[in-house]
């Protein structure tokens, strides 16, 4: 349920508001738009008499959410949100470029692709510490290692780093060295891990899992605003179809339908989403036209021998390239690099 307030409505009436309401025992949501105060009710609604809202005088209107998404809802919050990360603005209107290796391999590896990738224009370096591989015999990371080579990364360019957590016991000793902690596709529905993020204080990557309806994906971010955490990059990054040339089907659609229905930002990870290199530039120009606000690049010194997705990722001079275009598309859509 959603109440509107009338514009001016005094202080301390939405306050009396809410103190009945949290004595009904539901939990209150704040926003305030440009023109309205907007109080979102979540929980149990049921000792609510929705008539008696509706009679007091300083009520616009009152809205009833079908959505089992409450604070991911657009309609609790109309304004896109935006996240800040060291002075990089995430959202509305800001286009983020996060780049780097799938994996990281060596100290020398990750640093040299991040002074490559901060020079061509990327805002974040990414880069798997702790590997979600479907084989349990493939490279599963350098662990905390990996996170120790990341960081000297960000001291030798200054780039904030997205790294993906696996577990609540790897984001207890970890979360604290990451800029934006990664929630991989395979964890999207983890929903211990997902309570466990909602408590801490660092933004989200959220990856859509690879089977998740756009609902499924809300509700897993849904878990993580519930906690308290309401910093969250939705990402896209392909869903399973039936056809075998791609390793997923860029679901490009999912970015204005999840602009329609939430205000968290959303990007695009062409990388995953194609499983090819040479489709990660047609992929991700499309990702900026329909709207998404930055995309996530694999990128690698030496894709041949890459001890993890060297077929879909491209070489620092490709990157190049791309920031070049993508520079022109961001532009003709009216957003600006972050
Ligand atoms: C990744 O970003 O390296 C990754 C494993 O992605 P996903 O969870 O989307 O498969
Ligand atoms: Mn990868």
């Amino acid at each position: 349920m959603i109440v509107v307030f009338k514009e001016q409505t005094p202080k301390n009436e939405i306050e009396k508001f809410e103190a009945k309401m949290k004595e009904l025992g539901v939990e209150l949501h704040e926003s305030q738009g440009s023109k309205y105060f907007i109080l979102g009710l979540v929980g149990d609604t049921s000792n609510i008499d929705p008539s008696r809202i509706q009679s007091n005088r300083n009520v616009e209107k009152l809205v009833f959410v079908q959505e089992p998404y409450k604070k991911a809802n657009r309609m609790f919050k109309p304004e896109d949100t935006v996240i800040d990360v060291e002075g990089r603005k995430i959202g509305k209107g800001f286009f983020n470029v996060i780049a780097g290796p799938c994996s990281v391999e060596t100290e020398e590896q990750v640093v040299g692709i991040a002074k490559s990738v901060k020079k061509s224009g990327a805002s974040f370096l990414r880069g798997g510490a702790f590997k979600p591989r479907t084989s349990p015999y493939s490279f599963q990371g350098l662990g905390e290692k990996g996170l120790e080579f990341l960081i000297t990364a960000k001291k030798e360019t200054g780039l904030p780093i997205v790294s993906e957590l696996m577990s609540p016991q790897q984001v207890e000793k970890y979360a604290d060295k990451i800029d934006i902690v990664q929630i991989g596709a395979r964890n999207m529905q983890n929903f211990d891990l997902l309570k466990v993020v909602g408590q801490i204080n660092k933004p989200i990557l959220l990856k859509r899992g690879m089977s998740a309806t756009i609902e499924d994906l809300l509700m897993a971010a849904e878990y993580i605003m519930s906690r308290g955490n309401d910093n969250i990059i939705l990402c896209e990054r392909g869903i399973r179809s039936f056809q075998k040339v791609t390793r997923n089907v860029l679901d490009l659609s999912a970015i204005p339908v999840i602009k329609k229905k939430s205000h968290l930002p959303v990007i695009v990870d062409p990388s995953h989403a194609s499983g090819l290199w040479w489709l990660v530039e047609p992929m991700a120009k499309a990702a900026v036209a329909a709207g998404a606000d930055g995309v996530m690049v694999e990128v690698h010194n030496d894709p041949d021998n890459a001890l993890c997705d060297g077929q879909q990722s491209i070489k620092p001079q490709r990157f190049d390239n791309l920031m070049n275009i993508l520079k022109k598309y961001i532009e003709i859509e009216n957003r600006q690099l972050s």
